[in-house]
């Protein structure tokens, strides 16, 4: 009997390997092998699949690994190549639970034990339970644990927010470590927990849980902000020098009705708090690193920038929208690649002078604050939820 397929063959059949992805690779611009490049990593998938090459093989292995997983190659891709998906779907195969490394095992069986993760960090100090109009909000697993601060003053700004305590894990470190199937388990399971729209201060587990409960499901902090009229319009232009309103995160403008009732965030009660962010006297200068997931998959990277332009001097960082070597659990298997990826950013935030960097994912401010730690630097990382709630007091 022949083997089930490995990849969803109309993902892995899409590529047409004219490389407009490479230039957009961190891991390519590292080695400059092609192997290490989207366009490689899709000829070893073909070749896996095709029984070319052993899942053993090892350049399968590493290049499995070494990816960061960034999805950086998917907004770049002219064939709409689903990078994210397919990468889920190889290390599922590539990494059976034996031959994970065991600091990667205890972290994915603690991921949805509650006490477990609490007993990382200080328990009870996430936002409080509470009822309101609005849509539910989600207090991570790890960041309820490490960051604790980043929902209750999620709950400040969003006064119309539903917090439950009894809510697990989104699944996403489960899918990107090759539990794809048990990545989704708990998708469904938190969707169920939370049935409207899930709020959520991590844009890697926005990611995870729009694929897998649709888009509408899902916003994250700096989406809902403005998507309910908290925030000026900025009009202003891409980054990148494209026009603003042809993102993702415009055509998702349309998606903004709460999955219980179809109305819009600004009908729900979920108005922004007497506590919004107002323009201070002295604009701090403030830089802000992407989280890669939330801009490459959900499209959302102008609603921050619009935010910190409210409360301070938005400095734009040459490569804010470039992986900071957190990668979910990248720093953790990789520390040495995740740490030169980490320095040139570290780099960028130095030359920039900035007084913050703000991250919107509790894996990026980890990675960012450890850096800049590390080197006695003044510059402070920071949430969002924590800059907007401080800055606008
Ligand atoms: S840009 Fe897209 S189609 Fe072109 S090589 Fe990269 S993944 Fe393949
Ligand atoms: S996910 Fe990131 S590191 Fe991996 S191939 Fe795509 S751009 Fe390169």
């Amino acid at each position: 009997m022949s083997e089930p397929p490995i990849f969803t063959e109309e993902l892995l059949d899409r590529c047409i390997s004219c490389g407009f992805c490479l230039s957009a690779c961190p891991t390519y611009a590292l080695t400059g092998e092609e192997v290490s490049s989207p366009r490689g990593r899709i000829n070893l998938m073909r070749a896996l699949e095709e029984g070319r090459l052993p899942a053993d093989d090892p350049t399968l292995a590493e290049e499995s690994s070494f990816c960061l997983g960034c999805r950086a190659c998917e907004p770049v891709c002219p064939a709409g190549v689903q990078y994210g998906p397919l990468l889920e779907e190889w290390r599922a195969r590539q990494w059976p639970p034996r031959t994970r490394p065991l600091r990667l095992r205890g972290l994915l069986w603690a991921t949805n034990r509650r006490w477990r993760v609490r007993a990382l960090g200080l328990p009870r100090r996430h936002a409080r339970r509470r009822r309101g109009p609005g849509p539910w909000l989600m207090l991570g697993c790890f960041e309820r644990a490490l960051f604790p601060a980043v929902s209750r003053l999620a709950a400040r700004l969003v006064p119309g927010a539903r917090v439950v305590a009894r809510q697990g894990c989104c699944g996403a470190l489960h899918a990107h470590n090759g539990e794809l199937a048990r990545g989704h388990e708990l998708a469904r399971e938190l969707g169920e927990a939370l049935p409207g729209v899930i709020l959520t201060t991590s844009g890697g587990c926005a990611a995870h849980l729009a694929a897998v409960l649709g888009r509408d499901r899902v916003r994250e902090l700096s989406e809902w902000l403005v998507e309910s009229g908290a925030a000026a319009s900025s009009g202003g232009a891409r980054p990148d020098g494209a026009a603003a309103s042809t993102g993702a995160a415009a055509s998702t403008g349309a998606a903004a009705s709460t999955g219980e009732t179809g109305a819009r965030p600004s009908e729900t009660g979920a108005r922004p708090s007497e506590t919004w962010p107002r323009p201070s006297e002295t604009r701090p200068r403030v830089g802000l690193q992407d989280s890669c997931h939330l801009r490459n998959a959900n499209g959302v990277w102008r609603e921050p920038r619009e935010l910190i332009g409210r409360v301070a001097e938005y400095v734009e960082l040459p490569s804010a929208s470039r992986c900071c070597g957190a990668a979910g659990t990248y720093a953790l298997l990789r520390p040495r690649d995740s740490r030169v990826i980490l320095d040139a950013k570290l780099d960028e935030i130095a030359a920039a002078e900035v007084d913050y960097v703000v991250a919107v994912n509790p894996g990026c401010l980890r990675q960012l604050r450890q850096g800049l730690r590390r080197r006695g630097s003044a510059t402070r990382a920071i949430h969002l939820a924590e800059l907007l709630a401080t800055l606008g007091d």
